[in-house]
Protein backbone atom coordinates (compact mmCIF):
# COMPACT_ATOMS: atom_id res chain seq x y z
CA UNK A 1 0.00 0.00 0.00
CA UNK A 2 1.45 3.54 -0.69
CA UNK A 3 0.59 6.33 1.87
CA UNK A 4 0.94 9.84 1.57
CA UNK A 5 1.18 11.53 4.35
CA UNK A 6 0.97 14.94 3.73
CA UNK A 7 1.83 17.40 7.13
CA UNK A 8 3.60 21.18 8.42
CA UNK A 9 6.16 19.41 10.74
CA UNK A 10 8.25 15.90 10.34
CA UNK A 11 10.73 15.29 13.22
CA UNK A 12 13.50 15.91 13.06
CA UNK A 13 13.34 18.07 10.23
CA UNK A 14 10.74 20.63 11.58
CA UNK A 15 9.16 20.23 15.06
CA UNK A 16 6.86 22.35 17.24
CA UNK A 17 4.80 20.06 19.18
CA UNK A 18 3.62 16.47 18.91
CA UNK A 19 2.44 16.13 15.34
CA UNK A 20 6.34 16.29 14.38
CA UNK A 21 7.19 13.53 16.97
CA UNK A 22 3.88 11.60 14.85
CA UNK A 23 4.61 11.96 11.37
CA UNK A 24 7.99 11.34 12.07
CA UNK A 25 7.54 7.91 13.69
CA UNK A 26 4.28 6.92 12.29
CA UNK A 27 5.26 6.55 8.35
CA UNK A 28 8.46 5.00 9.59
CA UNK A 29 7.19 1.93 11.09
CA UNK A 30 4.34 1.37 8.27
CA UNK A 31 7.24 1.14 6.08
CA UNK A 32 8.56 -1.55 8.62
CA UNK A 33 5.62 -3.24 8.33
CA UNK A 34 6.08 -3.67 4.55
CA UNK A 35 3.80 -0.83 3.24
CA UNK A 36 5.16 2.25 1.32
CA UNK A 37 5.00 5.04 3.27
CA UNK A 38 6.31 9.14 2.27
CA UNK A 39 5.83 12.25 3.84
CA UNK A 40 5.58 15.78 1.82
CA UNK A 41 5.96 19.10 3.87
CA UNK A 42 6.93 22.50 3.37
CA UNK A 43 10.79 23.40 3.19
CA UNK A 44 11.43 25.46 6.16
CA UNK A 45 15.29 27.01 6.45
CA UNK A 46 15.88 24.50 9.56
CA UNK A 47 18.89 22.83 10.55
CA UNK A 48 18.01 19.79 9.30
CA UNK A 49 18.13 21.04 5.66
CA UNK A 50 20.76 22.60 5.78
CA UNK A 51 22.77 19.44 7.17
CA UNK A 52 21.72 16.84 4.35
CA UNK A 53 21.77 16.39 0.80
CA UNK A 54 18.69 17.06 -1.82
CA UNK A 55 18.26 16.23 -5.16
CA UNK A 56 15.33 17.83 -7.00
CA UNK A 57 12.64 15.84 -7.77
CA UNK A 58 10.27 18.00 -9.71
CA UNK A 59 9.35 21.46 -10.56
CA UNK A 60 6.02 22.86 -11.29
CA UNK A 61 4.00 26.13 -10.75
CA UNK A 62 0.72 27.09 -10.24
CA UNK A 63 -1.69 30.00 -9.13
CA UNK A 64 -2.71 31.53 -5.74
CA UNK A 65 -5.20 33.55 -6.54
CA UNK A 66 -3.76 35.92 -8.96
CA UNK A 67 -0.87 34.99 -8.36
CA UNK A 68 1.49 32.60 -10.28
CA UNK A 69 4.58 30.65 -8.44
CA UNK A 70 7.27 28.22 -9.14
CA UNK A 71 7.80 25.10 -6.36
CA UNK A 72 10.63 22.47 -6.52
CA UNK A 73 10.26 19.50 -4.98
CA UNK A 74 13.06 18.33 -3.21
CA UNK A 75 13.98 14.16 -2.17
CA UNK A 76 16.57 13.40 0.95
CA UNK A 77 17.89 10.66 -1.40
CA UNK A 78 19.67 7.96 1.74
CA UNK A 79 15.87 7.15 3.05
CA UNK A 80 17.34 8.06 6.09
CA UNK A 81 14.31 8.73 7.97
CA UNK A 82 13.29 5.48 6.91
CA UNK A 83 10.88 6.68 4.67
CA UNK A 84 10.85 8.72 1.27
CA UNK A 85 10.71 12.30 2.31
CA UNK A 86 10.35 15.27 -0.02
CA UNK A 87 10.08 18.99 0.77
CA UNK A 88 8.09 21.48 -1.51
CA UNK A 89 9.96 24.55 -1.61
CA UNK A 90 8.20 27.91 -3.00
CA UNK A 91 10.31 30.62 -2.88
CA UNK A 92 10.02 33.41 -0.26
CA UNK A 93 6.64 31.73 1.24
CA UNK A 94 7.40 28.70 2.99
CA UNK A 95 11.59 28.96 3.28
CA UNK A 96 10.94 30.52 6.29
CA UNK A 97 12.87 30.28 10.13
CA UNK A 98 9.67 29.07 11.85
CA UNK A 99 7.32 26.76 10.74
CA UNK A 100 4.07 28.88 12.04
CA UNK A 101 3.46 32.72 13.12
CA UNK A 102 3.48 34.61 9.96
CA UNK A 103 0.62 36.86 9.32
CA UNK A 104 0.87 35.21 5.91
CA UNK A 105 0.48 31.62 7.01
CA UNK A 106 -3.34 31.51 5.23
CA UNK A 107 -1.69 31.79 2.47
CA UNK A 108 1.42 30.21 2.92
CA UNK A 109 -0.19 26.77 3.55
CA UNK A 110 -3.46 26.97 0.91
CA UNK A 111 -0.08 27.32 -1.67
CA UNK A 112 1.58 24.64 -0.01
CA UNK A 113 -1.74 21.93 -0.61
CA UNK A 114 -2.30 23.61 -4.12
CA UNK A 115 1.54 22.40 -4.71
CA UNK A 116 0.93 18.84 -2.69
CA UNK A 117 -1.97 18.34 -5.04
CA UNK A 118 -0.02 19.77 -8.81
CA UNK A 119 2.46 17.48 -7.96
CA UNK A 120 0.36 14.29 -7.17
CA UNK A 121 -1.61 14.92 -9.96
CA UNK A 122 1.27 14.76 -12.18
CA UNK A 123 2.09 11.33 -11.26
CA UNK A 124 1.55 8.32 -13.78
CA UNK A 125 -0.07 6.39 -10.78
CA UNK A 126 -2.41 7.24 -8.01
CA UNK A 127 -1.26 6.19 -4.29
CA UNK A 128 -3.32 4.31 -2.28
CA UNK A 129 -4.43 6.67 0.05
CA UNK A 130 -3.31 10.86 0.91
CA UNK A 131 -3.19 11.20 4.40
CA UNK A 132 -3.44 14.57 5.92
CA UNK A 133 -2.66 16.25 8.85
CA UNK A 134 -4.17 18.91 10.92
CA UNK A 135 -5.89 22.33 9.53
CA UNK A 136 -2.39 22.56 7.30
CA UNK A 137 -3.29 20.19 5.05
CA UNK A 138 -7.03 19.76 5.90
CA UNK A 139 -7.89 21.53 1.92
CA UNK A 140 -6.82 18.67 0.48
CA UNK A 141 -9.67 16.40 0.27
CA UNK A 142 -11.79 19.21 -1.05
CA UNK A 143 -9.17 20.08 -3.68
CA UNK A 144 -8.81 16.24 -4.78
CA UNK A 145 -12.44 16.38 -4.85
CA UNK A 146 -13.62 19.14 -6.19
CA UNK A 147 -11.60 21.52 -8.02
CA UNK A 148 -11.62 21.00 -11.62
CA UNK A 149 -7.58 20.19 -12.28
CA UNK A 150 -7.19 17.62 -9.78
CA UNK A 151 -10.57 15.42 -10.80
CA UNK A 152 -9.02 12.83 -11.96
CA UNK A 153 -7.73 12.32 -8.10
CA UNK A 154 -11.25 12.12 -7.04
CA UNK A 155 -11.68 8.71 -6.76
CA UNK A 156 -8.22 8.64 -4.15
CA UNK A 157 -9.24 7.91 -0.58
CA UNK A 158 -8.04 10.38 1.72
CA UNK A 159 -7.87 10.60 5.68
CA UNK A 160 -7.35 13.57 8.12
CA UNK A 161 -6.03 13.23 11.58
CA UNK A 162 -6.59 15.54 14.10
CA UNK A 163 -3.98 16.29 16.32
CA UNK A 164 -5.24 19.79 17.52
CA UNK A 165 -8.88 20.38 17.03
CA UNK A 166 -8.40 23.79 18.83
CA UNK A 167 -6.77 25.09 15.80
CA UNK A 168 -8.72 25.32 12.25
CA UNK A 169 -7.01 27.36 9.95
CA UNK A 170 -10.32 29.80 9.53
CA UNK A 171 -9.66 32.42 6.94
CA UNK A 172 -12.24 34.79 5.46
CA UNK A 173 -14.92 34.45 2.13
CA UNK A 174 -12.31 36.60 0.67
CA UNK A 175 -9.38 34.14 0.08
CA UNK A 176 -11.77 31.82 -1.95
CA UNK A 177 -10.13 32.42 -4.82
CA UNK A 178 -7.24 31.51 -3.60
CA UNK A 179 -8.59 27.95 -4.26
CA UNK A 180 -8.46 26.42 -7.63
CA UNK A 181 -10.94 26.39 -9.86
CA UNK A 182 -13.71 24.57 -8.30
CA UNK A 183 -17.17 23.20 -8.59
CA UNK A 184 -19.56 26.60 -6.87
CA UNK A 185 -22.01 24.36 -5.81
CA UNK A 186 -19.66 22.75 -2.88
CA UNK A 187 -19.34 26.31 -1.47
CA UNK A 188 -20.56 24.16 1.70
CA UNK A 189 -17.72 22.11 1.94
CA UNK A 190 -15.36 25.06 2.89
CA UNK A 191 -17.83 27.08 4.78
CA UNK A 192 -18.67 26.77 8.64
CA UNK A 193 -19.81 29.84 10.39
CA UNK A 194 -19.71 32.10 6.99
CA UNK A 195 -15.97 31.74 6.82
CA UNK A 196 -13.66 28.82 5.36
CA UNK A 197 -12.42 26.84 7.84
CA UNK A 198 -10.38 24.03 6.17
CA UNK A 199 -10.09 21.69 9.46
CA UNK A 200 -14.36 21.61 9.00
CA UNK A 201 -13.84 21.23 5.35
CA UNK A 202 -11.61 18.30 5.84
CA UNK A 203 -13.72 16.57 8.26
CA UNK A 204 -16.41 17.11 5.57
CA UNK A 205 -14.53 15.83 2.78
CA UNK A 206 -12.10 13.38 3.76
CA UNK A 207 -13.34 9.51 3.57
CA UNK A 208 -12.19 8.95 6.81
CA UNK A 209 -11.42 11.68 10.11
CA UNK A 210 -8.90 10.08 12.95
CA UNK A 211 -8.09 11.79 16.24
CA UNK A 212 -5.27 10.94 18.42
CA UNK A 213 -6.94 9.10 21.09
CA UNK A 214 -10.35 7.72 22.05
CA UNK A 215 -11.40 10.10 24.82
CA UNK A 216 -11.03 12.73 22.37
CA UNK A 217 -12.85 11.58 19.78
CA UNK A 218 -15.86 11.60 22.33
CA UNK A 219 -14.98 14.89 23.66
CA UNK A 220 -14.83 16.87 20.17
CA UNK A 221 -18.45 16.00 19.74
CA UNK A 222 -18.94 18.56 23.44
CA UNK A 223 -15.51 20.44 23.01
CA UNK A 224 -14.27 21.25 19.58
CA UNK A 225 -13.90 25.09 19.14
CA UNK A 226 -17.15 25.55 17.54
CA UNK A 227 -16.98 22.92 15.39
CA UNK A 228 -19.12 20.14 17.70
CA UNK A 229 -22.41 19.84 15.82
CA UNK A 230 -19.69 18.79 13.01
CA UNK A 231 -18.09 16.35 15.07
CA UNK A 232 -21.91 14.79 16.02
CA UNK A 233 -22.80 14.97 11.87
CA UNK A 234 -19.81 13.31 11.00
CA UNK A 235 -19.10 10.53 13.64
CA UNK A 236 -20.10 7.98 11.82
CA UNK A 237 -16.67 8.39 9.70
CA UNK A 238 -13.96 9.47 12.58
CA UNK A 239 -11.88 6.74 14.83
CA UNK A 240 -9.96 7.51 17.86
CA UNK A 241 -6.49 6.03 17.02
CA UNK A 242 -4.04 6.25 20.17
CA UNK A 243 -0.27 7.95 19.10
CA UNK A 244 2.55 5.50 19.43
CA UNK A 245 5.90 6.59 20.86
CA UNK A 246 9.13 6.11 18.84
CA UNK A 247 10.96 3.90 20.78
CA UNK A 248 14.23 4.01 19.21
CA UNK A 249 14.23 8.05 19.75
CA UNK A 250 13.21 7.67 23.25
CA UNK A 251 15.08 4.96 25.03
CA UNK A 252 16.73 5.27 28.19
CA UNK A 253 18.74 2.83 27.42
CA UNK A 254 20.37 4.12 24.25
CA UNK A 255 19.60 8.15 24.60
CA UNK A 256 22.54 10.11 23.47
CA UNK A 257 21.08 13.02 24.47
CA UNK A 258 21.43 11.48 28.13
CA UNK A 259 24.85 10.81 30.07
CA UNK A 260 23.35 8.37 32.10
CA UNK A 261 21.51 5.83 30.13
CA UNK A 262 19.51 3.29 32.29
CA UNK A 263 17.20 0.32 32.04
CA UNK A 264 14.28 -1.37 34.37
CA UNK A 265 16.67 -2.65 35.87
CA UNK A 266 18.98 0.17 36.70
CA UNK A 267 16.09 2.78 36.72
CA UNK A 268 16.33 4.00 40.33
CA UNK A 269 20.52 4.26 40.08
CA UNK A 270 20.11 5.45 36.34
CA UNK A 271 17.20 8.37 37.38
CA UNK A 272 19.70 9.59 40.55
CA UNK A 273 22.73 10.13 37.98
CA UNK A 274 20.58 11.85 35.73
CA UNK A 275 18.46 14.07 38.30
CA UNK A 276 22.09 14.87 40.06
CA UNK A 277 22.92 16.46 36.72
CA UNK A 278 19.75 18.30 36.62
CA UNK A 279 19.80 19.82 39.50
CA UNK A 280 23.26 20.75 39.37
CA UNK A 281 22.58 22.78 36.07
CA UNK A 282 19.83 24.10 37.74
CA UNK A 283 20.80 24.80 40.63
CA UNK A 284 18.02 22.53 42.82
CA UNK A 285 18.19 20.19 45.78
CA UNK A 286 18.64 16.90 45.35
CA UNK A 287 17.27 15.45 48.27
CA UNK A 288 13.62 16.69 47.29
CA UNK A 289 11.62 15.45 44.57
CA UNK A 290 11.60 16.71 41.47
CA UNK A 291 8.66 17.84 39.42
CA UNK A 292 9.03 19.37 35.79
CA UNK A 293 6.73 20.50 33.34
CA UNK A 294 7.53 20.21 29.74
CA UNK A 295 5.26 22.16 26.90
CA UNK A 296 4.22 24.73 25.15
CA UNK A 297 3.05 27.70 28.08
CA UNK A 298 -0.17 28.07 26.61
CA UNK A 299 -3.84 28.31 28.08
CA UNK A 300 -4.38 24.55 26.07
CA UNK A 301 -1.87 23.36 28.46
CA UNK A 302 -3.43 25.03 31.52
CA UNK A 303 0.30 27.12 31.80
CA UNK A 304 -1.39 30.07 33.29
CA UNK A 305 -1.74 27.93 36.30
CA UNK A 306 1.82 26.92 36.50
CA UNK A 307 2.90 30.31 38.85
CA UNK A 308 0.23 29.79 41.63
CA UNK A 309 -0.11 26.06 41.68
CA UNK A 310 3.68 25.67 42.29
CA UNK A 311 3.83 28.68 44.91
CA UNK A 312 0.89 27.08 46.55
CA UNK A 313 2.39 23.24 46.72
CA UNK A 314 5.90 25.15 48.14
CA UNK A 315 4.03 26.95 50.76
CA UNK A 316 1.69 23.47 51.37
CA UNK A 317 4.87 21.41 51.31
CA UNK A 318 7.19 23.59 53.11
CA UNK A 319 9.18 23.78 50.36
CA UNK A 320 9.43 19.69 50.32
CA UNK A 321 9.86 20.11 46.87
CA UNK A 322 11.49 21.17 43.61
CA UNK A 323 10.15 22.58 40.23
CA UNK A 324 11.53 22.76 36.58
CA UNK A 325 9.98 24.40 33.91
CA UNK A 326 10.92 23.88 30.15
CA UNK A 327 8.62 25.84 28.00
CA UNK A 328 7.61 28.87 25.90
CA UNK A 329 4.42 30.29 24.58
CA UNK A 330 2.96 33.40 26.30
CA UNK A 331 4.82 36.16 26.92
CA UNK A 332 2.89 37.21 30.44
CA UNK A 333 3.30 33.44 31.18
CA UNK A 334 7.01 32.79 30.21
CA UNK A 335 7.24 36.42 32.30
CA UNK A 336 5.29 34.87 35.63
CA UNK A 337 7.99 31.75 35.33
CA UNK A 338 11.00 33.09 34.83
CA UNK A 339 10.32 36.30 37.98
CA UNK A 340 9.57 33.48 40.22
CA UNK A 341 13.34 32.06 39.73
CA UNK A 342 14.72 35.06 41.58
CA UNK A 343 12.25 34.53 44.66
CA UNK A 344 12.38 30.28 44.90
CA UNK A 345 16.57 29.79 44.44
CA UNK A 346 17.63 26.40 45.02
CA UNK A 347 13.98 24.77 44.59
CA UNK A 348 12.59 26.31 41.18
CA UNK A 349 13.85 27.24 37.62
CA UNK A 350 12.87 27.75 34.74
CA UNK A 351 14.16 27.27 31.05
CA UNK A 352 12.42 29.52 28.67
CA UNK A 353 13.10 28.44 25.06
CA UNK A 354 12.42 25.13 22.92
CA UNK A 355 15.31 22.42 23.77
CA UNK A 356 15.29 19.27 22.74
CA UNK A 357 18.14 18.04 24.14
CA UNK A 358 17.33 19.31 27.41
CA UNK A 359 14.14 17.69 26.92
CA UNK A 360 15.50 14.49 27.23
CA UNK A 361 17.56 14.84 30.04
CA UNK A 362 14.55 15.83 32.19
CA UNK A 363 12.55 13.05 31.37
CA UNK A 364 15.49 10.92 32.49
CA UNK A 365 16.40 12.84 35.73
CA UNK A 366 12.77 14.00 36.98
CA UNK A 367 10.48 11.99 39.46
CA UNK A 368 7.33 13.81 38.54
CA UNK A 369 6.30 15.11 35.45
CA UNK A 370 2.99 18.05 35.64
CA UNK A 371 0.34 18.22 32.54
CA UNK A 372 -2.49 19.96 33.94
CA UNK A 373 -4.11 20.39 30.25
CA UNK A 374 -7.13 22.05 29.57
CA UNK A 375 -7.02 19.99 26.03
CA UNK A 376 -4.70 17.04 25.02
CA UNK A 377 -6.08 15.25 22.23
CA UNK A 378 -2.89 12.51 22.81
CA UNK A 379 -0.30 13.98 24.78
CA UNK A 380 3.10 12.85 24.26
CA UNK A 381 4.83 13.95 27.19
CA UNK A 382 3.23 11.44 29.51
CA UNK A 383 4.17 8.72 27.83
CA UNK A 384 8.24 9.76 27.29
CA UNK A 385 7.94 10.39 31.15
CA UNK A 386 6.58 6.73 31.56
CA UNK A 387 9.10 4.98 29.35
CA UNK A 388 11.93 7.27 31.30
CA UNK A 389 10.25 6.08 35.08
CA UNK A 390 8.79 9.86 35.89
CA UNK A 391 5.55 9.80 37.42
CA UNK A 392 2.48 11.71 35.31
CA UNK A 393 0.71 13.94 37.22
CA UNK A 394 -2.14 14.46 35.04
CA UNK A 395 -5.77 16.00 34.17
CA UNK A 396 -8.27 13.30 33.47
CA UNK A 397 -8.58 14.65 29.65
CA UNK A 398 -8.51 13.31 26.14
CA UNK A 399 -5.47 11.22 25.92
CA UNK A 400 -4.34 11.52 29.40
CA UNK A 401 -6.89 9.73 30.65
CA UNK A 402 -6.50 6.89 28.45
CA UNK A 403 -3.07 6.69 28.97
CA UNK A 404 -2.66 7.20 33.30
CA UNK A 405 -4.04 5.42 35.75
CA UNK A 406 -4.23 7.09 39.35
CA UNK A 407 -2.24 5.46 41.70
CA UNK A 408 -5.15 4.75 44.02
CA UNK A 409 -6.58 2.24 41.84
CA UNK A 410 -5.73 -1.33 41.31
CA UNK A 411 -1.61 -1.32 39.18
CA UNK A 412 -1.88 2.68 39.24
CA UNK A 413 0.99 4.42 38.48
CA UNK A 414 0.50 7.99 38.27
CA UNK A 415 -1.69 10.99 39.64
CA UNK A 416 -4.67 11.75 38.13
CA UNK A 417 -7.22 15.14 39.19
CA UNK A 418 -10.34 16.79 37.37
CA UNK A 419 -9.84 20.15 37.41
CA UNK A 420 -7.45 22.55 35.67
CA UNK A 421 -7.34 24.50 39.04
CA UNK A 422 -4.57 25.79 40.90
CA UNK A 423 -5.91 23.86 43.53
CA UNK A 424 -6.76 20.69 41.97
CA UNK A 425 -2.39 20.94 40.84
CA UNK A 426 -0.97 21.94 44.08
CA UNK A 427 -2.81 19.32 45.80
CA UNK A 428 -1.41 16.25 43.33
CA UNK A 429 1.82 18.01 43.91
CA UNK A 430 1.43 17.10 47.51
CA UNK A 431 0.09 13.41 47.05
CA UNK A 432 3.33 13.35 45.26
CA UNK A 433 5.38 14.84 47.51
CA UNK A 434 3.72 12.09 50.07
CA UNK A 435 4.24 8.89 48.07
CA UNK A 436 8.23 10.29 47.12
CA UNK A 437 8.90 9.13 50.56
CA UNK A 438 8.03 5.80 50.10
CA UNK A 439 10.85 4.71 48.04
CA UNK A 440 9.43 1.04 47.63
CA UNK A 441 6.30 2.00 46.05
CA UNK A 442 8.31 4.51 43.96
CA UNK A 443 10.17 2.22 42.85
CA UNK A 444 7.37 -0.35 41.67
CA UNK A 445 5.79 2.56 39.92
CA UNK A 446 8.74 3.34 37.58
CA UNK A 447 9.39 0.00 37.00
CA UNK A 448 5.70 -0.64 36.02
CA UNK A 449 5.33 2.32 34.03
CA UNK A 450 8.35 1.47 31.80
CA UNK A 451 7.10 -1.81 30.75
CA UNK A 452 4.00 -0.39 29.33
CA UNK A 453 3.83 -0.34 26.00
CA UNK A 454 3.08 2.34 23.46
CA UNK A 455 5.12 1.15 20.20
CA UNK A 456 3.77 2.34 17.29
CA UNK A 457 3.12 -1.41 15.91
CA UNK A 458 -0.41 -1.69 17.00
CA UNK A 459 -1.02 2.06 16.32
CA UNK A 460 0.37 1.18 12.70
CA UNK A 461 -2.39 -1.91 12.16
CA UNK A 462 -5.33 0.32 13.03
CA UNK A 463 -4.16 2.73 10.77
CA UNK A 464 -4.01 -0.26 8.14
CA UNK A 465 -7.79 -1.34 8.93
CA UNK A 466 -8.76 2.54 8.41
CA UNK A 467 -6.89 2.89 4.97
CA UNK A 468 -8.42 -0.84 4.01
CA UNK A 469 -11.94 -0.02 5.03
CA UNK A 470 -11.75 3.06 2.00
CA UNK A 471 -10.89 0.51 -0.47
P1 LIG B 1 1.55 19.45 21.67
O1 LIG B 1 1.74 18.80 20.34
O2 LIG B 1 0.14 19.83 21.96
O3 LIG B 1 2.49 20.57 21.92
P2 LIG B 1 2.37 16.86 22.78
O4 LIG B 1 2.42 16.35 24.18
O5 LIG B 1 1.58 16.03 21.82
O6 LIG B 1 1.89 18.37 22.81
O7 LIG B 1 3.88 16.95 22.21
C1 LIG B 1 4.80 17.84 22.73
C2 LIG B 1 6.16 17.48 22.18
O8 LIG B 1 6.94 18.67 22.10
C3 LIG B 1 6.96 16.53 23.06
O9 LIG B 1 7.89 15.84 22.27
C4 LIG B 1 7.70 17.51 24.00
O10 LIG B 1 8.83 16.92 24.59
C5 LIG B 1 8.06 18.59 23.01
N1 LIG B 1 8.24 19.93 23.57
C6 LIG B 1 7.29 20.86 23.85
N2 LIG B 1 7.85 21.99 24.30
C7 LIG B 1 9.18 21.79 24.30
C8 LIG B 1 10.31 22.61 24.66
N3 LIG B 1 10.15 23.84 25.11
N4 LIG B 1 11.55 22.09 24.50
C9 LIG B 1 11.69 20.81 24.05
N5 LIG B 1 10.69 20.00 23.70
C10 LIG B 1 9.45 20.48 23.83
Amino acid sequence: MEIIHVSAECYPVAKAGGLGDVVGALPKYQCQSGDIAKVIMPMYRTKFLYEHDWTVDFKGHANLGNWYFDFTVIKEPSNKLGFDLFLIDINGLLDRQKIYGYEDDAERFTAFQIAVVTWISSWEHKPDVVHCHDHHTALIPFMMKHCYDFQHLASVPTVVTIHNGQYQGWMGWDKSLYIPRWDLWKRGMLDWAGNINPLASGVKCADKVTTVSWSYMEELRTNANGLEALFEYEKGKCVGILNGIDNAVWDPAADSYIDHPFTVKTVTKGKAQNKQILCEQFGLDINQPLFVFIGRLVGEKAADILPDAIKTAIHQTQGKACFLILGSGDTSVEWALQQMTNDYKGIYNAYIGYNEQLSHLIYAGADFLLMPSRVEPCGLNQMYAMRYGTVPIVRTTGGLKDTVVDMGDPDGFGIRFNNATIDDLAYSIGRGVSVYQDKAHMEWMRKHMMQIDHSWEGTVDEYRRVYQSLK
